[in-house]
């Protein structure tokens, strides 16, 4: 499919869409009950949900979610990027909260419509993409507190231009002392909403210390860095790539994953291992680690100039954008955007 740049809609939001406000004007909707299973899979207008008071996901959180995006290619066309690795990540989600699981092929065909519908809302402005969100929760109305025995899909899109705003420079983060994102056992490598509400009151302190994320360390020790806000960190250390590895309490990210694997093949030597935040620091003081960034489908690829600490703060290389960072969010760009040979199968066009 062809991106028409003078659709009437994508002039509407073409100077600032944000991230989160843009929306398209088409839903899918689909429905389950334990009675049926998946019913109903429709594309639509987008239109509001009218709900019942006594829905079970307003009270007690059984909801999943999911974040991807489709992208202008080289040639035109469009595409999304790696979202079979969102429909099994969004499986997971909802088996970890006992909700249906929709099966890959339901989400493909949701996708497949939605973006197919709205991709008139795409520009070629390289800046933008369609951030396709889907959600799955608990719409028995039911107050018992049981696992729900009905639930609705919805897959919706926004227009997203950058995360931090537009030429976003690198940020500064504060590390969470007070609060934890995430417990041993818990949902912390799921994509749940109960996982986001508890993190607002430190993204406020941050916000108020004059930082734009936090830094969540691991809930055993409190020593070992995980992840900011709702994305994955990489760290320059020694001119080699390293990220935490997986602990089971953060999101295993596909930006992630996507840059592990852009990483190698551009010669870097890839590490994953734990980091503390004692190594952070001191790294930073003696030149060893000279660039950090975050990433994820949302913010790309963004990097961290500055960290604080409690009362301390310590700067990350010079503090502005790293030459290993800025490689790796221009090869991820180009993968997304079809400009690299699709080695790894990323990119599901659309037709
Ligand atoms: C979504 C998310 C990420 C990044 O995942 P991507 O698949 O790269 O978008 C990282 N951390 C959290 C908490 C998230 O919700």
């Amino acid at each position: 499919m062809t991106v028409s740049t003078t659709a009437e809609p994508s002039s509407r939001y073409l100077a600032d869409p944000g991230h989160g406000t843009a929306f398209t004007d088409h839903l899918v909707t689909a429905r389950w009950s334990a009675d049926t299973g998946w019913q109903d899979l429709a594309l639509g207008p987008l239109r509001e949900l009218s709900l019942h008071p006594g829905t079970s996901a307003l009270h007690y959180g059984q909801a999943v979610f999911e974040g991807l995006k489709a992208f202008v290619q080289q040639d035109g066309g469009v595409a999304v990027f790696r979202p079979r690795d969102n429909a099994a990540r969004f499986a997971r989600s909802a088996a970890r909260l006992a909700m249906p699981v929709l099966p890959d092929e339901l989400f493909m065909t949701a996708l497949d419509l939605l973006v197919r519908a709205d991709a008139p809302w795409l520009t070629d402005n390289p800046q933008h993409a369609l951030y396709v969100r889907p959600l799955m929760f608990a719409s028995e109305v039911n107050l018992l507190m049981r696992e729900a025995t009905e639930f609705t899909f919805v897959l919706m899109a926004f227009v997203a231009a950058g995360y931090f705003g537009d030429g976003a420079g690198p940020v500064t983060v504060m590390i969470a002392r007070d609060h934890a994102r995430a417990l041993p056992g818990g949902t912390g490598d799921v994509k749940c909403a109960a996982n986001y509400a508890p993190t607002l009151l430190t993204q406020r302190r941050a916000r108020e210390a004059g930082c734009q994320q936090v830094v969540w360390l691991d809930p055993d020790e409190r020593r070992w860095v995980e992840e900011l806000g709702a994305m994955n960190l990489f760290f320059v250390v020694d001119g080699a790539l390293v990220t935490p590895r997986l602990t089971g309490n953060f999101l295993p990210g596909i930006t992630r994953d996507t840059l592990l694997a852009l990483a190698a093949r551009a010669g870097y030597e890839v590490r994953e291992r734990p980091v503390s935040v004692d190594d952070w620091r001191e790294g930073c003081r003696s030149g060893a680690i000279t660039e950090t960034f975050a990433c994820g489908t949302a913010a790309t690829v963004t990097p961290i100039g500055r960290v604080r600490d409690g009362d301390g703060a310590f700067t990350v290389g010079t503090g502005n954008e790293g030459p290993v960072t800025a490689a790796l969010r221009t090869a991820l760009l180009d993968a997304q955007h079809g400009r690299l040979p699709d080695v790894s199968h990323w990119l599901h066009r659309i037709d």
